[in-house]
């Protein structure tokens, strides 16, 4: 059996490295040039399930490493006003994990090497007579599978070809995510799992990125044969604005993030003076504005030679903080249910087939979970 990932993110990565170890044949195709040719690193929160999930896919051999290179996630999630003012308490979180993508990313990539393909995006396939399917690359390639997996992302080819009709929409308003290196000053703003401030007219939504050990240090010493960026300890932000952050009509748009801070500094004139300083601290090379998109529910499809995995199926605002998670639950089911097939103990179709019906029911619970808890989030007014 051999299948064909679309997308080294970190859904297709983590079924990847499950499929290795399983001894189950696996080529990935990447859209981008390199694991680091544009900005990844942001702090993704991981609960029980995703990271057991995760745990499964990755080699043991690498879980002191993957426990060095996060970090914790504890304690009470507090609302504040723009002067720091508590105004409630959203319940302690326990037994999370804080993870960095762009680290995560690359220690997923450990031992891949000769399995990922960058540069060479799926642009669409073909399903064949024989039950096997082609997939048509980028640089005009062809490549032949058993199953083509979309593990592409948000906009994802791979789902626009299989599933035409699928609704995926974009949140209204503007969202920014930010991230702040983390000095004693500013990582006060954060004494729990997370502070929202809910400001007039803007909310900010602040977390903590704190490695447990540097992650280039951790990989020299843990593991060697991995390269870990050399990232230090940062805080997350996320902006969340009703109304188009680039304000009055006919005024431009900013085009870089200096541009795009000093209007959201200009927004935040007054506040706190620890909140203003996190925003004009912000490191440019890793700020950017981002668009939320969630998709719509989609019935079960027939099941073929091709398939859909985390964010390229089921999107979601990061409100419920679920879409790494569920990425990573639907490439350890996928696993398991491809293993298996493997092993001569199932049929192909029939394990995709579970594997869609599972990974659907549960992907998306986790969008309506996410869109019901948007209200949270919204600015006060
Ligand atoms: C601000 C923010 C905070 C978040 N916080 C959390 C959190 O706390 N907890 C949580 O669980 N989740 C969180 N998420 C969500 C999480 O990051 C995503 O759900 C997760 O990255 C999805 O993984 P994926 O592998 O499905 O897709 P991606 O990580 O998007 O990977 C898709 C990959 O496919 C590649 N690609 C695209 N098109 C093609 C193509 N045609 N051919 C080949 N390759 C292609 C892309 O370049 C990319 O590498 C957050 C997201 C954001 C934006």
């Amino acid at each position: 059996m051999k299948v064909l990932v679309a997308g080294a993110g970190i859904g297709g990565l983590c079924l990847a490295q499950g499929l290795v170890r399983a001894g189950v044949d696996v080529r990935v195709f990447e859209r981008e040039d390199a694991a680091d040719s544009r900005y990844q690193g942001f702090r993704i929160g991981l609960d029980a399930p995703g990271l057991d999930a995760l745990r499964h896919c990755l080699p043991p051999r690498l879980h002191g490493l993957l426990e060095a290179v996060t970090g914790p996630l504890a304690g009470e999630r507090r609302v504040v006003d723009e002067q720091l003012n508590e105004l409630r308490r959203l319940g302690p979180t326990d037994g999370g994990t804080a993870a960095d993508r762009h680290v995560l990313r690359q220690l997923l990539l450990a031992g891949l090497e000769d399995r990922v393909e960058f540069g060479r995006a799926v642009v669409g396939y073909k399903e064949r007579a024989d039950g096997r399917v082609a997939a048509r690359l980028s640089d005009g390639g062809t490549v032949l599978g058993d199953l083509l997996v979309g593990a592409d992302g948000v906009g994802s080819a791979v789902r626009r070809q299989l599933l035409p009709g699928a609704g995926v929409v974009a949140l209204p308003g503007d969202s920014l995510l930010g991230r702040t290196p983390m000095t004693e000053r500013l990582a006060a703003l954060v004494p729990g799992a997370g502070t929202l401030v809910r400001g007039a007219g803007v909310s900010l939504l602040i977390g903590r990125m704190e490695f447990r050990r540097s992650p280039r240090l951790a990989a020299a010493e843990l593991a060697p044969e991995v390269r870990l960026p050399d990232t230090g300890s940062y805080l997350r932000w996320v902006v969340m604005l009703p109304a188009p952050l680039t304000g009055e009509p006919g005024s431009p748009e900013p085009t870089d993030w200096t541009g795009v801070r000093d209007r959201l500094l200009t927004l935040i004139d007054g506040w706190h003076p620890d909140l203003v300083e996190l925003v004009r601290q912000s490191d440019v090379g890793n700020s950017s504005p981002l668009t939320i998109r969630y998709a719509e529910p989609v019935p079960h499809w027939g099941t073929g030679p091709v398939t859909l995995l985390g964010d390229a199926i089921h999107p979601m605002p990061p409100s419920a903080g679920q879409g790494a998670n569920t990425a990573f639950r639907d490439a350890e089911l996928l696993c398991r249910s491809l293993t298996a097939v493997h092993r001569g103990e199932a049929e192909l179709t029939a394990a995709v087939e579970e594997y869609e019906l599972q990974m659907l029911d549960r992907g998306f619970a986790a969008v309506a979970d996410s869109l019901a808890r948007l209200p949270e989030f919204a600015p006060a007014r």
